[in-house]
């Protein structure tokens, strides 16, 4: 039958990315466009492998707004959820690659057409049409794009969507880190999925040690499963009966940027079909062992949308 649909909520943006490390934007000899924002990256990752994927969302009435909502029809996601504002234009990201390999950014959000969707606005039918729905955190910054997130996360529940969670931290738009944790906790008991990478983990629960008792602490009587993404050594996975982890590929690494969003879009890609995933560990460590895969390819790849791998790609690499 037609697979199950994950509805991804939040931003989309492109990145100003130099051609060169170690240099800013400014004296930078070239610099690429690319189009990012984790939530359209996931909604990518998920076509890419053949499933189905919305993205809602907001973006400028500009030419980077339509540029962006063209690569999203172009990769197959479906975009009637995607609203233009008149007003503000799409957001942006101007990127510094430091030379110890880290990303400095700088955002055009004051505000953005992003933080500007409204409650009304939402497609309420496409979001109860949703088997999974996934989001970030970023949209819960400012009003009205918070109520927005809230409704639809309220919507997609009550339709019987599964929550699927990704604060993605990295964005520095917080004013401090209190008030960062603030925001994720006051989403985190709603999520019956929540993947955070060990840097989030550690952030999340004060603890520099990231073991089996930290990820514990953050355990809440929604949760179904918590992924703890560890880059190189692949992933942890709690749930109430049982845990453990599971190794990830060697690869050469070139740019991992995406590859948490290919990880968990590779792993909604399946659950979205079989709720069953999250009782059966064995079946659970299979689809784990494909999401590392995807996102160990992504690695390999410079660039987020570029390095989203095809089914076909990741089933010859396994
Ligand atoms: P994030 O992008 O959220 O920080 P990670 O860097 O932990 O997430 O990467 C997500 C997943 O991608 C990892 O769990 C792993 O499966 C894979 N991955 C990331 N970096 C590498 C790497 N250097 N080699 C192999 N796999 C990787």
């Amino acid at each position: 039958g037609e697979k199950g649909l994950i509805v991804s909520f939040g931003e989309m943006l492109i990145d100003f990315v130099p051609t060169e490390s170690g240099v800013s934007l400014a004296e930078a000899p070239g610099f690429l466009k690319a189009p990012g924002g984790a939530p359209a990256n996931v909604a990518i990752a998920i076509t890419r492998l053949g499933g189905r994927a919305a993205f809602v969302g907001k973006l400028g009435d500009d030419e980077f707004g339509h540029m962006l909502a063209g690569i999203l029809r172009e990769n197959g996601v479906d975009d009637k959820g995607v609203n233009f504002d008149k007003g503000a234009r799409t957001a942006l990201a101007f990127v510094t690659l430091r030379s110890d390999g880290e990303r400095e950014f700088m955002f055009y959000r004051n505000p953005s057409a992003d933080m500007l969707l409204r409650p009304d606005e939402l497609d309420l039918e496409l979001i109860r049409s949703a088997k999974v729905f996934h989001y970030g955190s970023i949209s819960l910054i400012t009003e009205p794009c918070r109520s927005a997130h809230l409704k639809a996360m309220e919507v997609a529940k009550e339709a019987g969507a599964l929550l699927s969670y990704d604060p993605n931290l990295r964005e520095p738009l917080w004013s401090s880190p209190e008030e960062a944790r603030t925001q994720i906790m006051s989403i985190w008991d709603k999520a019956e999925i929540i993947k955070v990478s060990d840097v989030e983990l550690e952030f999340l629960t004060q603890n520099k040690t990231i073991d089996d008792d930290s990820a514990m602490s953050l355990w809440h009587p929604n949760l179904k499963l918590l992924l703890v993404t560890l880059g190189e050594d692949g992933c942890r996975y709690y749930t109430k009966k049982f845990h453990g982890a599971v190794e990830t590929f060697n690869v050469n690494a070139v740019d991992t940027t995406g590859a948490g969003d290919s990880f968990i879009g590779a792993f909604l890609s399946k659950i979205v079909d079989d709720r069953s995933i999250l009782e059966d560990e064995k079946k659970l460590r299979k689809v784990l062992r494909f999401a590392n895969a995807c996102g160990a390819i992504t690695t390999t790849k410079k660039g987020a949308i570029p390095a989203l791998p095809s089914d076909s790609e990741a089933l010859s690499f396994l």
